[in-house]
């Protein structure tokens, strides 16, 4: 497996996190969210993102990981690394690097919502587009894309290529 073609660009990306973060900014104006990064994957959009946001803010990570084959999700996540913050009556935001068949969010959200935060939504970098098996509300996402496996700015393929700039297709991974 090789990277392969940037899909998006390292320019798309910092623009796009800028709107984001300006949209996040307008929408959370007086209130101090709470941004919960989902580890590994959305380290390095979290990095950005919280950085694009003009707010008082706090960061939180948890780590899942879901079992059965590595490159699909089998919607049955186990979470490796819990929160440190308290979310009761928070006006928390859920930081994703992409939802895919939507099963990894759907869990957390039901999750994190019996937490009894003031308000609960979701920033995801990328959503592979007609691929969701549930029925979910994304304010905001930065790209859809095709239903291909990418790698890069903060994504993996058996944990290589976090560390790439863009998002790259990656060669050789079967896509459902
Ligand atoms: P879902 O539960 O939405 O099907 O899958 C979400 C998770 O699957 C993501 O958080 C990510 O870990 C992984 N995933 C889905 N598509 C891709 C992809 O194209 N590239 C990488 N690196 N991970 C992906």
């Amino acid at each position: 497996m090789t990277p392969g073609e940037v899909v998006i660009s390292e320019e798309e990306i910092q623009r796009r996190v800028a709107e984001l973060g300006q949209a996040i900014t307008t929408d959370y104006a007086g209130r101090h969210p709470l941004l919960i990064g989902v580890l590994k994957g959305a380290f390095v959009f979290m990095a950005d993102l919280a950085r694009a946001i003009a707010l008082p803010l706090e960061i939180d990570f948890m780590a899942v990981s879901s079992y059965g084959a590595a490159t699909k999700t089998s919607g049955i996540v186990r979470i490796v690394k819990d929160l440190d913050a308290d979310l009761t009556d928070r006006h928390v935001l859920i930081v994703e690097d992409i939802v895919d068949s939507g099963l990894t969010l759907s869990y957390l959200r039901k999750g994190l919502l019996a937490r009894g935060p003031a308000s609960l939504e979701v920033c995801s970098l990328l959503m592979k587009k007609g691929q969701q098996r549930v029925n979910l509300e994304i304010p905001y996402v930065g790209f859809e894309i095709p239903p291909d496996f990418v790698a890069g700015y903060g994504l993996d393929v058996a944990e290589r290529y976090r560390n790439l700039r863009g998002i790259h297709l990656v060669d050789g991974v079967e896509e459902s």
